[in-house]
């Protein structure tokens, strides 16, 4: 039988805000344990919280750049658990009047098409604290205790791993573009949970569904759950049931191992937190946020095609982070061509694998949009270097931060276009090969590329190889 796969995410979202979501504790993470702390964020009796209104209009951005209805009548509600890292033994959450609901996030699947993943809701609610294992004992640090979260549940719309992938990527890229979190992963600042389950082909009802926990990067969320499909694919088919789960991801191992049996909502016994008022996000306030909201990816890659004439392919590339899509537009605005296919051109192939070869702390360093244009127009335009030096002058450039011109000058890659020095050297060459040579008079072209070929290998490389093959046609002819 063939199963379908359901996949909906759960991601946690670090606002950078500059004090935390219900104190005036500054966000700080270089600080001493416990010291960016206070009676509120560490639930003292009589101590009562005030929300932050930054978190509240980050809030409100996101919500709008993902279509969702803002609820004009918000709340915020006590989340009850125990935790040791959790002081108050609740969260500040947002249970049944949520900030937002009903969003969209557009993906494209494998034959390209869009396809909508529906936003159930997104709502603010507080980070607890950090549990420190060692040795032989636990340790809490409450400093992140009340920082701002953005919850946001998509609808179980995600059917592959991969889906769930591209769903992750662009829904960080927009997030980026908002500037309302620093959307690293492996600080935390970004977190994701999984809930999947399969159910056969054609099947209304959902299966018996898995929530996965415990993913710190993008690809870890596509392993896990690759696995888990194998793994529920397997019970199934041996006509197993089981029960409703969290699983955790062992990256080391490759594998899920079962954690806990699920929470329902009733066990948290949510209600009202009676310290903060019930708020009204009214339109005028809606209509402000939207006027400040930026470009966003899908509509900045529209006008990069529109106004570069760029294919739909490229301009996505380009547009896929905001610091790239700022840089290629730098870079295009300062290309003197109309035509900006060869930026595009550069900017998508060597200067991303160049990028992607240097440690992650150079990859925070971009060239100057105006030397990699400099670089392009030699190549291009001026043909003054060929495409593989400018690619080794493009390595250099990003080591030292020196010009194009500068290095070729230095290390005297420029290309040898000049037919005086060129003659001698295909002299020799049609010296050195007989057989060649009269292979070529008997009318065998590839006796030409070899020829050629030899003469770039005692040029180094720098010889232009448009002239190289001019001279020696006319030698020969
Ligand atoms: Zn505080």
């Amino acid at each position: 039988m063939n199963y379908q796969t359901v996949i909906g995410l759960e991601v946690h979202l670090q606002l950078k805000t500059k004090t935390k979501a219900f104190c005036g504790c500054a966000i700080d993470f270089g600080k001493a344990p416990n010291s960016g702390t206070c009676p509120v964020c560490l639930g003292f009796p009589g101590s009562l919280p005030v929300y932050n209104k930054e978190a509240l209009n980050s809030a409100i951005k996101v919500a709008l750049a993902f279509n969702c209805q803002i609820q004009e009548h918000t709340k915020f509600d006590r989340k009850n658990y125990f935790y040791p890292d959790l002081p108050k033994n609740y969260q500040i959450s947002q249970f049944d009047l949520p900030l937002s609901r009903n969003g969209q996030l557009i993906i494209f699947d494998q034959d390209h098409q869009p396809k909508r993943i529906g936003i159930t809701r997104i709502h603010l609610e507080e980070d607890a604290g950090k549990l420190i294992h060692e040795a032989d004992s636990s340790l809490v640090d409450f400093n992140r205790t009340g920082i701002p979260l953005l919850e946001i549940v998509s609808e179980p719309d995600l059917n592959s791993p991969q889906e769930a992938f591209d769903y992750l990527s662009s829904l960080k890229s927009i997030l980026e573009y908002l500037d309302v979190s620093d959307c690293d992963m492996e600080k935390g600042s970004l977190r994701c949970d999984a809930n999947i389950s399969l159910r056969p082909q054609g099947a209304k009802e959902l299966g018996v569904k898995t929530e996965l926990k415990n993913m710190n990067s993008f690809k870890g969320v596509k392993d896990a759950l690759t696995f888990e499909v194998k793994r529920q694919t397997e019970l199934l088919q041996s006509g197993q049931s089981w029960q409703q789960e969290t699983r955790l991801w062992d990256a080391q191992k490759g594998l899920t191992v079962s954690m806990r049996s699920k929470e329902g909502a009733k066990d948290y016994r949510y209600f009202p937190d009676p310290d903060l008022a019930v708020f009204i996000i009214d339109a005028p306030m809606i209509s402000r946020i939207k006027a400040g909201l930026p470009e966003l990816p899908q509509e900045k890659m529209r006008r990069f095609m529109q106004e570069y004439a760029l294919s739909e392919y490229d301009a996505k590339i380009l547009t896929s982070s905001k610091k790239f899509a700022d840089y290629a537009e730098e870079c295009m605005k300062i290309f003197p061509d109309k035509d900006k296919k060869p930026i595009a051109n550069w900017l998508i192939g060597p200067f991303t694998s160049v990028i992607s070869n240097l440690a992650d702390q150079a990859k925070q360093e971009y060239i100057q949009s105006k030397n990699l244009v400099e670089l392009v127009e030699l190549v291009e335009k001026k043909q003054i270097i060929s495409n593989l030096t400018g690619k080794i002058v493009l390595e250099e450039m990003f080591a030292t931060g020196n010009t194009a011109r500068a290095i070729i000058t230095e290390k005297n890659l420029a290309q040898i276009s000049d037919t005086g020095s060129l003659e001698i050297i295909v002299q020799e060459v049609i010296n050195e090969n007989p057989k060649s040579v009269s292979d070529y008079s008997a009318g065998k072209t590839n006796a030409l590329m070899f020829l050629v070929g030899q003469v770039m290998k005692k040029s180094a490389g720098k010889a232009n190889p448009k002239v190289v093959t001019d001279l020696i046609k006319r030698r020969l002819s």
